[in-house]
């Protein structure tokens, strides 16, 4: 490949944010990034996909770019075409998420990208790289916080497990993970519109993002034996004070705001347990553990019922629904069509 296309993000004139602007420009292999002392490897993508945060950095929102010209895409899947590692060679089958790429480091919205081996694993068999990324970041980040809540020692006979931001990215493939290992998912949406859809993914209990907005007493009537939370705030807090004795609670999102006001009363009372989740640096064997069981513990139709796959061209639009709560489960980016 010559040329090849990339979305690129140039940086605002001083004083006039509104002029950065993200387009597709074609790029040449010697406009791509270089690692000084690193083991490099060059990757064909097949796909990447749009998080929350790749939302942030198409609009500008949070300062996500750290430095620019920028190639957001936080995620991709590809096929390697060269490698300076031991670990990958021509040919084989990869996947990168987190370690601040499309953030510090160019991304996924390219049809090629030079990487640092270190933020690779191979994909898992059984899986292609179009399921790769309908999974993406966020499935990755739900299989992380499911395994932090087997790792709690929660099972389908403790009780429900509440999912908060249900129709989103992380939400979605919580549910269908949860519900293929045999939980009952209690669903939390602000889009009723979109029950027969989380019915149709394992969720068979709903509540409403408004009920679980208000105000949460220090402890309420004991309900989650456990929890993936991605939305925060108010939310996180009413979860924590209706979680069982000894139950655990993962945290990995912000969708509803940064803030927790909680109180320690779940915590000193009923010994309940928040579990932080971070996908960005993750330790690769924790990836490689996580990747695995998605291959096995996430049915293909399901992840086929929540994936719509969009062009490169798109991203600007698809960047202003993930940020207003439009998006549906997981939305695959092609940067070759
Ligand atoms: P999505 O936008 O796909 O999903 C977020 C969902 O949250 C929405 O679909 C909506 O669900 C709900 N939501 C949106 N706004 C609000 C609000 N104001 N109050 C309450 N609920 C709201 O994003 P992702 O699934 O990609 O990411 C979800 C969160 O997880 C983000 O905050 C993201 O930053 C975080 N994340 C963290 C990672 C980590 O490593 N810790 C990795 C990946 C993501 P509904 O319409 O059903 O109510």
């Amino acid at each position: 490949m010559n040329t090849f296309n990339a979305l690129v993000v140039r940086e605002a004139e001083a004083g006039n944010p509104k002029s950065a602007a993200a387009s597709i420009e074609q790029l040449t292999d010697a406009d791509l990034p270089v690692y000084d002392g690193e083991e490099t490897v060059v990757v064909d993508i097949d796909y990447s996909s749009l998080n929350y945060k790749d939302g942030m950095a198409l609009t500008g929102k949070g300062r996500i770019i750290r430095s620019f010209p920028m190639v957001p895409g936080i995620d991709f899947a590809g096929t390697v075409v060269s490698s300076e590692s031991d670990r990958f060679a021509e040919g084989d089958g990869v996947i990168l998420t987190g370690w601040a790429v499309g953030e510090r480091f160019w991304g996924g919205y390219s049809q090629r990208q030079r990487v640092k081996a270190d933020w690779l694993v191979a994909r898992p068999v059984g899986l292609t790289s179009e399921q790769a990324m309908g999974i993406g970041t966020a499935g990755l980040t739900s299989m992380l916080c499911v395994l932090g809540l087997e790792a709690g020692g929660v099972t389908p006979d403790d009780g429900p497990v509440v999912v908060t931001g249900a129709a989103g990215g992380v939400g979605s493939v919580a549910i269908a993970i949860l519900a293929k290992l045999g939980y009952e998912v209690t669903a939390v949406t602000g889009r009723p519109e979109e029950h027969d859809y989380l019915r149709s993914l394992g969720a068979s209990v709903f509540l409403t993002r408004a009920e679980m907005s208000e105000d949460p007493k220090p402890l309420e009537t004991e309900t989650w034996a456990g929890a993936v939370d991605a939305v925060g705030s108010t939310m996180l807090a009413k979860i924590i004070a209706q979680t069982k004795y000894q139950g655990v609670v993962t945290a990995c999102g912000l969708a509803g705001g940064v803030d927790l006001p909680s109180s320690v009363m779940p915590f000193i009372l009923r010994g309940v347990r928040l579990q932080g989740i971070d996908s960005v640096m993750a330790p690769t064997a924790d990836r490689e553990a996580a990747w695995a069981r998605l291959a096995t513990d996430l049915p293909g139709d399901m992840l086929a019922t929540m994936t719509e796959i969009v062009p490169m061209s798109s991203l600007p639009e698809q960047g202003d629904a993930i940020m207003a709560g439009q998006t549906r489960g997981r939305i695959v980016v092609d940067p070759n069509a």
